[in-house]
């Protein structure tokens, strides 16, 4: 809260309307599905309904909370808005309605549309956050293990993904849709698990996510069911040089495009420059994508307590794909790989 109002300050703002969920649980810790802050210079509030009267009493921090009986929007709490005269609203996240709704009653204050600003802030993970994040991996990397044991000829896509959502559930839940794509479905990035049967022969790509109390984790793993393709098992390697490169790059201060590049180049002097068409890699939080990201066009530099993964792939249509995941942490000097799982070729 005190990050925010120094950045509310920079932007001229007296407050600001926080309407996102995932930046109302960072600044309070509420994870309901209802709920609305405002922020001002000197006090905050936080905004529900009935239905998390009880939960609020512990669950809300930081502020002061009030229970309402009308629609959030439609009613305003306008009262807490007195004297303001420019108040931020989240012009990522508000509807055009809701915006109309807030205006209407709040005809005195300037409404100024505000980039992400909480985001901003989410991006420096605290060491509670931190210690999250590696929980969620450690748990992704120990399902990830039990997950080869059950790969067969003839097992489906889907009963995987239906096994990594079960997995993950014990101890959290899914941070996404898990993704198993295998054979020529592995030419696509970002393949919905399908009914296909896994052959021998496969290369089978898992990437897959773990939510522990709010954090999430992310990994990507290509395994392969018997012998590789000669083609598939040299892109392993060279994608396996490409992230080993990208990951040596970070550090504070080094900018997010150069990282990309570094791994891009590899891969494009390998001759697979088209079959690499994603940014090389994105901050994990609460949501699984957030900033920064690392991509040939990001004007963002590393910092420290970043987390970033670093994720290149080559998907050859028609024939399968190769990617792998890691999730680092910036540190002073380099990074910390919170990712355990092995990375050299997998043959089961
Ligand atoms: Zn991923
Ligand atoms: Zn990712």
């Amino acid at each position: 809260m005190r990050r925010l109002r120094r950045l509310l300050a920079a932007e001229g703002l007296d407050g600001l309307i926080v309407s996102d969920l995932t930046n109302i649980r960072y600044l309070c810790g509420y994870t309901g599905s209802n709920g609305l802050m405002l922020i001002t210079r000197k006090a905050a509030w936080f905004y529900t309904d009935f239905r998390y009267k009880e939960v609020i009493k512990t669950q809300v921090r930081g502020c002061r909370k009030q229970v309402r009986t009308r629609d959030l929007y439609a009613e305003f709490p306008k009262e807490h808005a007195a004297g303001l005269k420019r108040l931020g609203i989240e012009k990522h996240h508000l509807t055009v309605g809701r915006f109309q709704l807030i205006r209407r009653q709040l005809k005195s204050i300037k409404l100024v549309p505000t980039r992400n600003l909480v985001l901003e802030l989410r991006r420096k993970k605290e060491p509670d956050e931190i210690k999250l994040i590696a929980r969620a991996q450690r748990i992704t990397d120990r399902v990830f293990q039990d997950l080869l044991t059950f790969i067969k000829p003839g097992v489906r896509e889907k009963d995987l993904a239906a096994e990594i959502t079960y997995r993950f559930g014990q101890h959290g839940e899914n941070a996404f849709s898990p993704i198993v794509a295998s054979g020529p479905n592995g030419g696509c990035p970002h393949a919905e698990p399908s009914g296909r049967k896994f052959r021998k022969g496969d290369a089978i790509t898992f990437d897959i996510g773990c939510r522990f109390q709010g954090y999430c984790s992310d990994m990507t793993r290509t395994v392969f069911l018997g012998k590789p393709d000669p083609d598939l098992g040299q892109v392993y390697d060279i994608v396996l040089a490409a992230q080993k490169r990208g990951l040596k790059l970070i550090k504070p201060d080094v900018f997010c495009a150069k990282v990309d590049r570094a791994a891009r180049d590899l891969i494009k002097n390998a001759g697979y420059g088209p079959y690499f068409g994603h940014s090389l890699g994105h901050g994990v939080g609460l949501v699984v994508h957030e900033t920064p990201v690392l991509h040939s066009r990001s004007e963002h530099t590393l910092e420290i307590n970043d987390v970033v993964t670093v994720e290149p792939g080559i998907y050859l249509p028609g024939l399968g794909g190769v990617r792998i995941e890691d999730m680092v942490l910036v540190t002073r000097d380099g990074c910390r790989n919170f990712t355990k799982s092995p990375k050299q070729l997998i043959q089961i």
